[in-house]
C-alpha cells in the first residue's frame, strides 16, 4: 500500500467518544453499507481503506450525519457502541464518487437485485491506492548567490531555471549543464525541488474543429438534439435513421453543445472493435483524442483515465457499457450508439443491460440520452410510442448513395454444388465485383470450420463433456472446442464411439470452411478474414479496416465484427451465407434480431457513389424477417413483432424475469427448481413460466434449470422476486441467478 496516498489517523490518538459514525459500502456480497467510526472528517462519497475481518479493503462513505443522538440508550450503552464499531484506517486521494453515480449504484443494486457493494466493485475495481508518483523539477529559490563561485555552467543553469519546476533532464539539455552541476545549485540552496503538474493526459476537444456543413433535414434533427443539452434537462430521443444517414455527424453536434457548456459526454458502443475507428472520426471532428475505456485498457491508463473522467479533464469518453460506472464530475450528455444491440447486456455477474442503464445514469444526472440506430429495438420503439422517448428521423443517406438492393437466393432452386456453401447466383455476382476493381463481403455469423462433427459410420456427434452442446471443429489450429465452456481436444482420426477409421466428418459451414471455399474459388481475389479469432485486439481490429478501406484487399469474410457501423466506400456487394442462421432456437427476439443484424451488414454496401447489392442466401425466403429485408420494410415487421408480443405480455408490453437454477447434479438442480416453483406467486397479471431444463441443460459440468416470471408492465419484478426468493436457501453447491429482462434464454 502507498502511504503516501493515505491520510492515516494518529494510531496515539483515542478516537473521540463522540465520534461519528459511517457507514461504508465495501466491494462485497453483503447486502448494505457496514458500519465504521470516522477518525477523520469523511463526507459522502469519499474512498476509504478499511478493516475487514483480518484484511483491509477500499470502500466509500455511503452516508455521514449518523452521528448518535444523545438518548441513544439501547441495546447497549453508547460509548460501548462506538468502542465496537472499527474506525476507517484512512481516506485516498481522489475525488469522492459523486452522488449521481452513488445513487445510480443504489439503483442499479436494486434493479438487478444484485448486493450493492458488487455494483460498487464495478466502479472501483482499478487499484486507486497506487496514486499516480508526482513528478519532481526544479524551481529557482529567493536565495541570494552570496559568494558561491558561479562558472559559465552554474550561470547557464541559474538564467534557466525559474519558478516553472523543470526536470533534471530538461534543466540539463537546455543550460547545458551536467546533472552534478544541478545538484550542486540545490545543495547551495540556489535550486529547490517542486513537483511538476501532470499534462493533462486529454486533449481538450474543440466543438468548432470540424464541424460539418449539414444537409437541411440533419441540421433541423441535429437542433432537436442539442435543445435538451444547452437547457440540462433529462430527456431520451432515439435518433433512427438509414445507414450512412450521418446520425454520427449529427449526434456529434449534440456533443459539440455539450462541449461548449463545459460539461462531460459519455458516448457508448456495443463494442470496443468499434472504438478506433470512432476515434479517429472523433479527432477529424473535434481535433482532440476522446478518452477510451474499456476492459483491455492497461492499469496505468485505466486508472489515469479514471482520475481524468472525476476531475473533468477528460471531457468526452468513448466506450463499453462498463464505462456507465465512471465518476463523472459534471455529465452533460449520454449517447448509445447502435442502441439495438444485445451486446450492451451484460449476462455474468452483475446482468444489466447497459442501454437501459445509460437511459437512468442520464436521468439521474439530469442529463439527455440520445439512443441511436437504423433499426431501433422493440423496446425503445414502444418508449416512443408512449410518448415516454422522442423521436428524431433521418431518411436519406448522406450525399445522395442509394440504399443497397437486397435479393434473395433461394437455396431450394439454386442450390451450391453438393459439398459447397456459395450458391452460383452469389458467385457470379462476387466475380463481377472483383472484375469492375470493387470490394465484397461474405457473412456468416458463425465461427470455426464446422459447427458439428459427426461419424458416418454410426452417427455418433462429437459433444462436450461439460455442456449439453455440440464441439465446434476449429480446423486451423487442429482442434474441437466448445464455445461455451472453452473445452478443447485434439480432433480424433477415428469415432471414439465405433472406432470406424477416418469416418468423421464436418456438417454445415464456419468462417473458416468458407474461407477455404472462397480460395478455391477465388483464386485472384485478395481475401481478408474478419472474426474474434483472427482478430485479438482493438489495434489488429483497426488494421484490419484499415487494409479494407485503403483497397489491399478486395474479399472480405468475416463474423458479425464486420457488420458493425464501418464505412467502407469501395465495397459494393454483401453476400449473407446463411440468412436463415439467427431464425432458430425459439427466442423471442431471434426475429427481430435476425433483421437487425442482417440490416446493418447490408448497410456495409454502396454507401459511396457505387450502388450497394445484397444477397441473401436462404432456404426460408418467404419468412417475414426476407420480406422486410428484400423491402427494407422495417417499420411493418416491427409492427407484427409488436402484434405477436402485446396481447400475451412479451416484452415490451409486460416485464419479464429469469430465474436459472444450477446444481453440480440434475437431482440437485431439479430438487431445488421444484422447491422454488412450490412457493411461485399467485395473483393477478403474474404468470411463472417452468421450471425446464434450460437449452444449455449441462454448462460447465453444472445442471440447469429455467423459470420465467412474467407480469403484466404495471407490476414490477424486484419485490415479487425478493418476497419469493426471500426464504430459500439452496444448498450443496446449488444456487439460483436472477436476470432482469432476459436477453438469453440459453
Ligand atoms: P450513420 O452513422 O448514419 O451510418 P455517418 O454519420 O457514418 O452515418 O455518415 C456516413 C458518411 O457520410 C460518413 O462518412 C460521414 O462523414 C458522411 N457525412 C454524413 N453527413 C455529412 C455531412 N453533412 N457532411 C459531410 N459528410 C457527411
Ligand atoms: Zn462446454
Amino acid at each position: 500500500m502507498a502511504s503516501s496516498s493515505l491520510s492515516k489517523p494518529d494510531p496515539r490518538r483515542k478516537p473521540p467518544s463522540t465520534g461519528t459514525r459511517v457507514s461504508v459500502l465495501v466491494p462485497l456480497p453483503f447486502p448494505g453499507p457496514l458500519d465504521y467510526l470516522a477518525p477523520m472528517l469523511l463526507e459522502p462519497g469519499d474512498l476509504v481503506t478499511v478493516p475487514l475481518g483480518r484484511r483491509e479493503t477500499v470502500g466509500c462513505v455511503w452516508e455521514t450525519d449518523r452521528t448518535l443522538p444523545a438518548d441513544f440508550a439501547l441495546p447497549v450503552g453508547r460509548e460501548l457502541l462506538l468502542e465496537r464499531l472499527r474506525p476507517v484506517v484512512g481516506k485516498l486521494d481522489v475525488r469522492p464518487l459523486p452522488q449521481s453515480l452513488r445513487r445510480f449504484i443504489d439503483w442499479v443494486a436494486a434493479y438487478t437485485l444484485t448486493p450493492p457493494g458488487l455494483v460498487l466493485a464495478m466502479a472501483t475495481r482499478i487499484h486507486l491506492k497506487d496514486a499516480p508518483k508526482p513528478t519532481l523539477g526544479w524551481v529557482r529559490t529567493e536565495a541570494p548567490e552570496g559568494d558561491l563561485r558561479i562558472t559559465p555552467a552554474r550561470r547557464s543553469v541559474l538564467n534557466f531555471a525559474s519558478s516553472t519546476p523543470m526536470s533534471t533532464a530538461e534543466l540539463g539539455d537546455r543550460s547545458g549543464a551536467s546533472a552534478a552541476v544541478i545538484r550542486g545549485l540545490a545543495t547551495a540552496g540556489l535550486l529547490r525541488e517542486a513537483v511538476i503538474a501532470p499534462a493533462a493526459p486529454f486533449g481538450l476537444p474543440d466543438p468548432a474543429h470540424g464541424a460539418p456543413k449539414l444537409s437541411e433535414e440533419q441540421a433541423e434533427v441535429a437542433q432537436e438534439l442539442c435543445s435538451p443539452v444547452e437547457a440540462g434537462r433529462f430527456q431520451v430521443t432515439l435518433l433512427e435513421g438509414v445507414t450512412g444517414s450521418g446520425k454520427t455527424e449529427v449526434y456529434f453536434e449534440a456533443v459539440a453543445a455539450c462541449l461548449a457548456k463545459g460539461k462531460q459526454v459519455l458516448v457508448l458502443l456495443p463494442e470496443i472493435a468499434l472504438s478506433a475507428q470512432w476515434t479517429d472520426r472523433f479527432i477529424r471532428r473535434f481535433g482532440a483524442e476522446p478518452a477510451v475505456w474499456h476492459s483491455d485498457l492497461g492499469a496505468k491508463r485505466r486508472r489515469e483515465t479514471w482520475r481524468a473522467v472525476a476531475e473533468g479533464s477528460a471531457r468526452v469518453v468513448v466506450g463499453a457499457r462498463s464505462a456507465l460506472f465512471l465518476p463523472f464530475a459534471d455529465l452533460g450528455l449520454v449517447v448509445v450508439d447502435e442502441e439495438h444491440e444485445s451486446a450492451f447486456k451484460q449476462e455474468e455477474g452483475v446482468m444489466y443491460h447497459g442501454r437501459d442503464m445509460a437511459v437512468v445514469r442520464a436521468r439521474l444526472a439530469d442529463a439527455p440520452a440520445i439512443l441511436v440506430s437504423a433499426t431501433p429495438s422493440l423496446e425503445t420503439l414502444a418508449n416512443v410510442e408512449s410518448g415516454r422517448y422522442r423521436h428524431e428521423l433521418l431518411t436519406a443517406r448522406h450525399g445522395g448513395a442509394t440504399l443497397p438492393d437486397v435479393s434473395l437466393v433461394d437455396m431450394r432452386s439454386d442450390p451450391p454444388e453438393r459439398g459447397l456453401f456459395l450458391s452460383p447466383k452469389l458467385c457470379t455476382a462476387i466475380d463481377e465485383t472483383l472484375e469492375k476493381g470493387e470490394q465484397a463481403m461474405l457473412f456468416l455469423n458463425r465461427r470455426g470450420y464446422a459447427p458439428l462433427t459427426l461419424c458416418r459410420a454410426c452417427g455418433h456427434r462429437m459433444q462436450c463433456p461439460n455442456c449439453s452442446a455440440w464441439l465446434v471443429e476449429h480446423r486451423a489450429r487442429g482442434i474441437l472446442t466448445c464455445h461455451h465452456c472453452g473445452h478443447n481436444e485434439r480432433i480424433p482420426k477415428d469415432c471414439p464411439e465405433c472406432h470406424a477409421e477416418n469416418s468423421l466428418v464436418p456438417i454445415g459451414p464456419g468462417i473458416e470452411r468458407i474461407t477455404e471455399e472462397a480460395k478455391l474459388r477465388f483464386p485472384e481475389a485478395k481475401l481478408l478474414v474478419m472474426s474474434s479469432d483472427t482478430l485479438g485486439s482493438p489495434a489488429a481490429t483497426a488494421e484490419a479496416v484499415r487494409k479494407i478501406s485503403d483497397g489491399e484487399v478486395n474479399l472480405i469474410i468475416g463474423t458479425q465484427i464486420v457488420a458493425k457501423g464501418w464505412h467502407f466506400p469501395k465495397l459494393t456487394l454483401v453476400g449473407v451465407v446463411d440468412a436463415d442462421l439467427g431464425l432458430g432456437g425459439g427466442d423471442l427476439r431471434a426475429a427481430e434480431r435476425t433483421v437487425q443484424l442482417l440490416h446493418q451488414v447490408a448497410g456495409r454496401a454502396g454507401r459511396a457513389e457505387h450502388r450497394g447489392r445484397v444477397l441473401l442466401q436462404s432456404y426460408v425466403g418467404e419468412h417475414p424477417v426476407m420480406t422486410a429485408l428484400v423491402s427494407n420494410d422495417f417499420q411493418t415487421f416491427m409492427e407484427q413483432e409488436a402484434e405477436q408480443r402485446r396481447p400475451s405480455f412479451w416484452p415490451p408490453y409486460g416485464r419479464l424475469a429469469a430465474l436459472i437454477v444450477s446444481a453440480p447434479s440434475a437431482d440437485a438442480a431439479d430438487a431445488l427448481a421444484r422447491e422454488i416453483a412450490l412457493s411461485a406467486p399467485e395473483r393477478e397479471g403474474v404468470q411463472v413460466l417452468g421450471p425446464a431444463p434450460a437449452p444449455l441443460a449441462v454448462l460447465r459440468g453444472r445442471h440447469r434449470r429455467r423459470l420465467l416470471l412474467r407480469t403484466m408492465r404495471g407490476i414490477a419484478v424486484q419485490p415479487i422476486l425478493r418476497q419469493w426468493l426471500g426464504d430459500i436457501k439452496p444448498t450443496g453447491g446449488a444456487k439460483v441467478d436472477i436476470d432482469i429482462d432476459p436477453i438469453s434464454f440459453l
